[in-house]
């Protein structure tokens, strides 16, 4: 399903919004796991060490062991089990969607206690698991049918990319992330965008603010202020990503895009 892609792909690229994560980010809150309080609450620690989570593993159809090998980073243990399981069982084995279910549980009862205040227990889990599998199931007897011209993107699973280079189809040498936010109240916008060098892997940004008419032309204005900003040092092969769909559509349908931002 494509909450379970981009939950894989946030998991598997450190991005979920766990406490230490959030923490580490600069945010002025406690880093530790929100269930036992003991240890900062990282992925390794709430989807494999924290009790609740290991007791939910090893109770499972899977069997698994989840704090076995503690030195074994999560990233790697994640990709470990997919591999077994797919390697074992091809693609439509049934246990790679379990073992998918299981970490959707865990993450779900992780964001019951912490947004309701519901204390998570394996009953709790284990009807968060078992209704992820009816939902995967569901879906795969009848998956939503994606066009073909948004195959492909390099970005997270389920995001839509456009493409309008003549020949760049490689490693872009910059990846932009922008951002445009609007206040109706005073027409005023803040537009930001930052910049990482595929080669040096150095990071830098800017932002500044303008006067738009509507949070579309704000989103509009900080890609394009970001792609001059980038030409103006050289850079002509550039990877964008923005939050607008409409805005990506419009550069797909150029036919039918808003005249604000035509
Ligand atoms: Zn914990």
């Amino acid at each position: 399903m494509p909450k379970w892609k981009i939950f894989l792909w946030k998991l598997f690229h450190n991005g979920l919004a766990t406490t230490a994560n959030l923490s580490y980010r600069g945010l002025a809150i406690s880093d530790k796991c929100p269930s036992c309080n003991l240890e900062p609450e990282t992925s390794q620690h709430i989807f494999r060490f924290c009790s609740l989570a290991t007791a939910a593993w090893q109770t499972s159809k899977l069997c698994i062991i989840s704090n076995a090998t503690p030195l074994v980073a999560f990233k790697d243990w994640l990709i470990a089990w997919i591999h077994y399981f797919y390697q074992q069982d091809g693609y439509n084995g049934l246990r790679l969607p379990e073992f998918v279910a299981i970490l959707w549980a865990i993450w779900q009862g992780r964001n019951n206690k912490v947004f309701n205040g519901t204390i998570p227990d394996l009953a709790l889990l284990r009807s968060f698991q078992d209704k992820g599998i009816q939902q995967h199931f569901t879906f795969t007897t009848n998956p939503i049918p994606r066009p073909s011209s948004l195959h492909g993107a390099p970005g997270p699973p389920g995001f839509l990319f456009a493409h309008f280079g003549s020949a760049f189809c490689e490693v872009p040498q910059l990846h932009l992330q922008v951002d445009g936010s609007w206040k109706k109240s005073s027409i005023l916008a803040g537009i930001a965008w930052i910049a990482d060098h595929v080669t040096t892997q150095a990071t830098e940004g800017q932002g500044g603010c303008i006067y738009v008419e509507s949070p579309l032309v704000a989103e509009a204005q900080a890609c394009l202020g970001a792609l001059i900003w980038a030409q103006a040092r050289g850079y002509c092969q550039i990877l964008i990503y923005t939050d607008s769909e409409v805005l990506v559509r419009s550069l797909l349908h150029q036919d039918t895009q808003p005249i604000s931002i035509a």
